[in-house]
């Protein structure tokens, strides 16, 4: 097991883990459960996106950088008008107020 990448923003974790889904790397966010409960986010739960074979590091690594310089933040996001958080485009609810995604 290995961390790839640790960010207070649990949204943008399950965001890059369902990218890494997709190409068929195993991984998982450790914390994730913790930081949800809480909403308090202490540095030894830190939301981290692991991956399950050290192997796959560099690939994934690769992956999600060549996809993050390939991808303006404007069309991978959307914004909740109710508590201004910004959201994954796939995410069809704000992940922080359960808000409907705007039309
Ligand atoms: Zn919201």
């Amino acid at each position: 097991m290995r961390d790839l990448l640790t960010s207070l923003d649990s949204t943008r974790l399950g965001f890059y883990k369902s990218i890494l889904e997709e190409a068929e790397i195993p991984c998982f966010i450790r914390n994730e459960t913790t930081a949800q409960l809480t909403n308090i986010f202490i540095m030894p739960l830190q939301p981290t996106l692991c991956l399950l074979n050290d192997t796959d590091y560099d690939q994934a690594s690769a992956l999600l950088g060549s996809y993050r310089s390939s991808q303006p933040a404007s069309s991978e996001e959307w914004l909740c008008l109710s508590c201004k958080e910004s959201n994954p485009v796939s995410f069809e609810l704000c992940w922080n107020c359960q808000a409907a995604k705007p039309e």
